[in-house]
């Protein structure tokens, strides 16, 4: 984006902020008796040690992504989940009761939230009725205290890719940030914006392990942004946002590349064997096309439907009561023999 300056949405209390400084952040020789941090010098009551305080940045965990992503450490942020890094672009970039923030329903409930939390106003235009975005719409409806829209692609709940130039005609245009959720994108047909970064300062994308990595437990989510922007997620994120144990298991998990291509790929044939036989249901009125790994199916009552699924312990989102999802279950991909179950129990509803 030509003439966009970071350090002209940051808030100013942020810009004058000395952030907080760790022991291990002040000693960067090297050393073999650590009686700077107060730690526990004699062990944990574990059989593994966690009684010293973990890399603040998190260095071999980035590295290891960076690896697989070809994205420069410098250009990654780790977040105690996205949620993490939603909150922090909140908290950083917008002055409460004063900017807002714009996201794009039906959508992912975390920014409207994060946004609420810190008394930030959330502006709204719907997706289209194909669920993509309404572009004339968002023209009107940003304004000069606009400071970051949120487009989550692939969408939840909707499944569906967010078309690609349009999400390029925002970070062209717009003088804020354009976040870029892709959680799901391992599922997606579409390829990430991570490519992008070097062609766009206002961008950010977010990316996560707790769905295709299969490591929700963990709470790793990741951002990835210009190096001016890294710099303010790592000035005001708490000093050891990701814990020892967290960053030990997400770097043996992250060496397993194989095993989680193999579950994507199983993941993609299932949700296309889901949508073939659910079309066949007569309750089903519309299955929404998915490069996530669920679905949105369109039922004739999606209530009676989920208490029927709950009786045999299959429990799905109910999506129904959500605008322009009216009628809606999201139904997540899951095993073959889940699938299975579902499928089963589906035929026999009424
Ligand atoms: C699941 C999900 C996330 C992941 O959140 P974490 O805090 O990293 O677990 C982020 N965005 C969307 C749209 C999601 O559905």
């Amino acid at each position: 984006m030509s003439n966009f300056n970071i350090q002209s949405i940051l808030r100013e209390n942020i810009k004058n902020l000395t952030p907080y400084s760790s022991a291990r952040h002040e000693f960067k020789g090297k050393a073999s008796v650590f009686l700077d941090a107060n730690e526990n010098a004699y062990g944990s009551p574990l059989d593994k040690n966690f009684n010293r305080y973990p890399d603040p940045l998190q260095i071999s965990v980035k590295e290891a992504i960076s690896k697989i992503k070809g994205v420069p450490v410098a250009n990654t942020f780790l977040g105690n989940g996205s949620d993490e890094a939603i909150d922090i672009l909140i908290r950083a970039f917008c002055n409460p009761q004063h900017d807002n923030i714009l996201i794009l329903p039906p959508t992912y409930g975390m920014y409207e939230v994060a946004a609420a939390i810190n008394d930030v106003e959330v502006k709204h235009v719907n997706l289209n009725s194909e669920y993509q975005l309404d572009l004339e719409a968002i023209a009107e409806t940003i304004d000069e205290h606009t400071r970051i829209i949120f487009v989550c692609s692939p969408n939840n709940p909707t499944g569906n890719s967010i078309y690609r130039e349009d999400i390029e005609t925002l970070l062209a245009n717009f003088n804020g940030l354009v976040v870029v959720d892709e959680a799901y994108i391992n599922y997606s047909r579409q390829k990430s914006f991570i490519q992008e970064l070097t062609e766009y300062g206002n961008l950010v994308v977010l990316q996560t392990l707790s769905k295709a990595w299969g490591l929700a437990g963990l709470r790793v989510g990741i951002a990835f942004a210009s190096e001016e922007i890294i710099e303010v997620f790592n000035k005001i994120k708490p000093p050891y946002n990701i814990n020892q144990s967290s960053q030990e298991l997400a770097l043996e998990g992250l060496q397993q590349v194989d095993m989680v291509n193999k579950w994507i790929l199983e993941t993609t044939l299932e949700r296309d064997r889901l949508i073939e036989k659910l079309a066949e249901l007569t309750f089903v009125e519309k299955i929404y096309p998915s490069d996530a790994n669920f679905i949105l199916v369109k039922t004739k009552d999606a209530i009676s439907i989920y208490n029927h699924l709950a009786d045999h312990e299959i429990i799905v989102r109910d999506r129904s009561k959500v605008s322009l999802c009216e009628g809606c279950l999201r139904i997540t991909i899951g095993t073959p023999a889940e699938n299975d179950l579902l499928l089963e129990s589906l035929n026999n509803y009424k």
